[in-house]
């Protein structure tokens, strides 16, 4: 067979470096501590459980294809209208969706230098031009991304907080953002980290989104509510962009069990308390002796922290990352994100921060 005669992917596609998701395991120790993909250390609502055992669901039955209970369920939530609501197979997949229904070859979609990867490879996939901006101090640079748009500019990706660095903008500078964008360009909020921060600056974009037709917010059950394991994620939006994106997506792309559990998961109010008071109790701690110990912390409003491994500590990422995983200490290599000579760690049980914080302090000795 010439390769001539196999079949050829769209023009973009073999260009994408593909998604490489956290390591999941190690080998040949005792206990492995999943810390690369920050998924919470205390798990689902004990009310999904409950919702499970009370429904008898059918699994031979299609689900709601409008996933209503969990629009619904979210709307209350927020004070929000269930129109302006969709819900996806994770928020991965909106943003997918909505690079589908707004990008054309030739369009331009931009994202920030250490931003989550999904943006790029969303974009490419759908044969437009990626546009990334460089960060400043590893923060979204508002003058730089608004330096970045253009005619062909269709939808500018900010995630705020952001993933890998943790870093964020506050809402005066989110809305200068969208006050300089022509109203063509939708601007997409992901706050995957939203309610893990405690800043009175800062806003997940609710509001911004209310206001106007060019803003959209994505939100995911998969870090704060512990359901990575069920792919649940939404977006909130103008009903305009609803409107489009629903005549693109799969018609069931929520299934049954993830409309069950998200919909108890957001109505449990005080198991998200526990999970940001959890992070608060240790993200400090972590990030304090990780720098007693040499290394430099980009300060985090999220449910993770990066280190970086200074040149002058003798010791690099790549070598931590192997004698972490010895131990069963599973933390993520940010190379893909620019960032090889740093480490991002999930805030996880005490037991596992401890552990890591020790293996590091042998480590760096
Ligand atoms: C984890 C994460 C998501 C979410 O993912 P799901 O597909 O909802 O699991 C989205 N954006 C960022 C920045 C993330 O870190």
């Amino acid at each position: 067979m010439s390769s001539s005669e196999r079949p050829a992917p769209k023009p973009g596609v073999m260009d994408i470096a593909a998604y490489v998701p956290g390591r999941e395991t190690a080998h040949g120790v005792a206990k492995v501590y999943k810390l690369s993909s920050n998924e919470s250390p205390l798990g689902p609502s004990p009310m999904v459980t409950e919702a499970f055992a009370a429904r008898n669901v059918d699994l031979a039955t299609y689900p709601d294809g409008s996933a209503h209970v969990l629009r619904e369920a979210i709307a209350r939530a927020y004070g929000l209208n269930p129109g302006n609501i969709l819900c996806g197979n994770g928020s991965d997949e909106l943003l997918g969706l909505l690079c589908q229904t707004y990008l054309a070859p030739g369009d331009e979609g931009v994202f920030t230098e250490h931003g989550f990867l999904v943006y790029k490879i969303q974009i490419m996939a759908q044969g437009a031009t990626p546009v990334t901006v460089p960060d400043t101090d590893l923060t979204a640079d508002v003058d730089a991304i608004l330096g970045a748009v253009t005619e062909k500019t269709k939808i500018v990706f900010l995630a705020n907080p952001n993933n890998p660095t943790g870093t964020y903008i506050p809402v005066n500078e989110v809305r200068r953002l969208h006050a300089g964008l022509p109203g063509h360009v939708i601007l997409v909020l992901d706050a995957a980290y939203a309610e893990y921060v405690r800043r009175n600056d800062y806003e997940a974009g609710i509001e911004l989104v209310s206001a106007n037709t060019n803003v959209v917010m994505t939100r995911t059950f998969s870090k704060i509510h512990g359901l990575a394991g069920l792919r649940i994620g939404w977006m909130y939006a103008h009903e305009a962009i609803v409107d489009a994106c629903n005549r693109v997506r799969g018609p069931f792309n929520v299934n049954a069990l993830a409309i069950i559990a998200g919909a108890a998961a957001i109505g449990d109010r005080a198991h998200v308390e526990r999970a940001v008071e959890h992070n608060e109790a240790w993200l400090g701690r972590v990030s304090e002796v990780l720098e007693a110990l040499g290394l430099t912390v980009t300060p985090s409003v999220g449910n993770f922290v990066l280190m970086h491994f200074p040149a002058t500590a003798g010791k690099t990422a790549a070598e931590a990352d192997e004698f972490l995983c010895s131990r069963g200490y599973i933390l993520r290599r940010v190379s893909g994100y620019g960032l090889p000579d740093a480490l991002r760690m999930t805030i996880g049980s005490e037991e596992a921060n401890l552990g890591v914080l020790d293996a590091l302090k042998e480590f760096m000795a």
